[in-house]
Parts: structure tokens; C-alpha cells; sequence
């Protein structure tokens, strides 16, 4: 089969696509054919050997995917060949013709999504669910500013937290990115490059300030988010490049709380939940993941380039 192989960090010119052995799956694990595979930030971070990123070479980049079960290992009872699934996680890496994956790994994909779609559910929507339910504790009522909600992360949050019963407020830099984010269900928009976006958040709640906010570049923003935060206000860091100053005395009259947030530390039981909610979420259609562009396999160097450009307007995917 054919397989992304990248041999040391790099620039996306160490992205080579070589013929490599046929996977096969030992006891609990699942061999997927991959049609398509998501692309997210932290490809880019593995492959370069940045922000506190390695990886074990040869490296399959990419942690997201989605296709159909070529074969099962003994014990697998949640999946069949033939199921179409999306793989959240994988332990050979998913831009390749085949991706092996432990049971646990591989959700069902309804029929009504692409697999282009089933790619973009792994990292933007189980860190979405884990941001906001698991570390913030979201409540329906509440009013949460997605702060960064063009791309993968911030529409997945858009959308489970309009689902929950939230007001959702997003922000994006773009005409585009917030007509995007108005879609998928957020009731306001802002723009974070205009520097009264967080005064306007304010008064969007009539002064009282949000209580949630989820945050995609924290070393930018968080020191004027605490100040936008309600009494008991919450604001999880999700992606953050770099240092930032803060005044610890906007945490205290408000009673508010900074919670950092790492996809890797989602437990077992925790998965199980987050997926039983959003395969719920994709039968019920209050999901609908968005895939902004599209590459074929041989050009992943091009799709690593894109997720990282400003202008996010949903995921960026390939095909296989
Ligand atoms: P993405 O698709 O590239 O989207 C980036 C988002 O950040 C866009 O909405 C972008 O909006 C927005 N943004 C840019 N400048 C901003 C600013 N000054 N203030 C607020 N938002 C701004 O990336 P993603 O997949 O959603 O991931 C978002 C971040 O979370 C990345 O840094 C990623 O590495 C991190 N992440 C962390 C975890 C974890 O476990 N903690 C998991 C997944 C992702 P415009 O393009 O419109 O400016």
C-alpha cells in the first residue's frame, strides 16, 4: 500500500508518499481503508518537530481519518468489514491507503456524510466535547464566546454548544469565516482582529459577561478575555503559541477559573462518552462537520500549508 512516510523533521518537502508492507490487524485492533483523512495543526507541529512535538520515524502523519473496516482482529465486536466508520486516533497514521486502529478508535459514520466529513470528527469535535463539557462543565443557558470559530475546533464547538442549548458567540477575521460561523448555528458574531471585539461580547450579555469562553490562541487573548468573563466565568485554553501577560486580579472578584485543555489526556471512559454523544450528534444531523478544501494524498504538503493559513473557514482534509 501507499503511505506518507516522513524520515526526519522538516519542512512539508520531508512529506514522501512511498509503497510500504500491507497492515494487518493483531487482537482488538481494526484495519480501515482510508478514502480520506483530516488534517489538523498539531500534523503540522509533529512533522516539523515544534512546539515540544517529536515523533518516531518513519512517521505517518495525520491522527484523522475516515473509510471502510477491511478486516477485523479477533475480539472486535463493535465493527465489521465493510462498516463505513471515521477513526478518531489511529496507531499507524492515517495518511495512508490503510490505517490500523485500535476497537475504541473507530466510530460508525452514518450514510448521509462523506467521508471527506467523517475525517474532520476525530481532534476538532472530541476536543470541542471535552472542552466545553468535561473541563468547563457547559450548561444549557450559559452564553460561550468560541474565540477562534472559523476552523475545525471552533465550528465543532459552534455547533455542539448551539445543540446544548447555549448562546453561542464566535469570532473569525473574515466575511466569510463569520457568515460560516452564523450557519452552523452561533446567535452573534464578532470580528477578533477589531480591537473592541471583547467590549462588544460584553455587551452582547447586557453587561454581565460570558461564562464560557473557549480559546484558540490564548497568548494573544487571555489577558483581555478575563476581563469578559461573568461571575464564575470559565475560559479553557485550547491553542495557545506562546507566553502571555495576565492580571491575576481579573480571576478574583469574578470568582473565574483559567482550565487548560490537552486532547491526550482524554481516558477511556471519557471517549466512550464523547463519541457515543457525537455519533448521536451525526444520526441526529446537529453535526455536520464542514470541509473547507481538499487535497489528494500526494499533495499533504500543500493541505499542511493550508491549516495553518489565516481565513480558517471550516477543515482541511485529503483523500486517499
Ligand atoms: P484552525 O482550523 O487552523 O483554526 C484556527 C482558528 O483560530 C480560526 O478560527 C482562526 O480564525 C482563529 N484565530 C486566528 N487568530 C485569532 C485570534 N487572534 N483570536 C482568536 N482566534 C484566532 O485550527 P483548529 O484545528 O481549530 O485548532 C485551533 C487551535 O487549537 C490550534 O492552535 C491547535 O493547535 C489547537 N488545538 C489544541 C488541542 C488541544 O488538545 N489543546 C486540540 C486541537 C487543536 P481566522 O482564521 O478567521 O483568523
Amino acid at each position: 500500500m501507499k503511505a506518507i512516510q516522513v524520515h526526519k523533521h522538516g519542512g512539508i518537502d520531508v512529506l514522501q508518499l512511498e509503497e510500504v508492507s500491507d497492515l494487518q490487524p493483531a487482537e482488538g485492533q481494526v484495519l480501515v481503508c482510508v478514502k480520506a483523512a483530516g488534517i489538523n495543526p498539531v500534523d503540522t507541529y509533529i512533522r516539523a518537530g515544534t512546539n515540544n512535538y517529536t515523533a518516531d520515524f518513519p512517521h505517518t502523519p495525520g491522527k484523522d481519518s475516515a473509510g471502510i473496516v477491511a478486516a477485523v482482529g479477533t475480539g472486535v465486536t463493535r465493527v465489521k468489514a465493510g462498516d463505513r466508520v471515521y477513526c478518531a486516533g489511529t496507531l499507524s497514521g492515517a495518511s495512508a491507503e490503510q490505517t490500523l486502529c485500535n476497537e475504541a478508535q473507530v466510530h460508525p459514520l452514518p450514510d448521509k456524510f462523506s467521508f471527506e466529513q467523517g475525517a474532520c470528527m476525530g481532534v476538532p469535535y472530541t476536543t470541542a466535547w471535552r472542552a466545553l463539557f468535561i473541563r468547563a462543565h457547559a450548561l444549557a443557558a450559559e452564553t460561550v464566546l468560541v474565540h477562534g470559530a472559523s476552523g475545525g475546533v471552533g465550528l465543532a464547538a459552534v455547533q455542539l454548544a448551539r445543540a446544548a442549548g447555549l448562546t453561542v458567540i464566535g469570532t473569525a477575521s473574515t466575511e466569510a469565516g463569520r457568515e460560516l460561523i452564523l450557519n452552523n448555528g452561533a446567535h452573534h458574531t464578532l470580528d477578533h482582529s477589531d480591537p473592541d471585539h471583547l467590549q462588544q461580547a460584553i455587551e452582547l450579555t447586557a453587561g454581565k459577561g460570558v461564562n464560557l469562553i473557549l480559546e484558540m490562541l490564548a497568548n494573544v487573548n487571555l489577558g483581555q478575555d478575563l476581563p469578559a468573563l461573568s461571575h464564575g466565568g470559565r475560559v479553557v485554553i485550547i491553542g495557545s503559541r506562546g507566553p502571555v501577560e495576565i492580571n491575576p486580579r481579573d480571576t478574583m472578584a469574578r470568582d473565574a477559573a483559567i482550565l487548560g485543555m490537552a486532547l491526550a489526556n482524554t481516558t477511556g471512559p471519557e471517549r466512550e462518552r464523547i463519541h457515543a454523544s457525537l455519533v448521536a450528534g451525526l444520526e441526529s444531523g446537529t453535526l455536520n462537520p464542514v470541509v473547507n478544501k481538499s487535497f489528494h494524498i500526494a499533495q499533504l504538503g500543500l493541505a499542511h500549508e493550508a491549516v495553518l493559513e489565516p481565513g480558517a473557514c471550516g477543515n482541511i482534509v485529503i483523500t486517499v
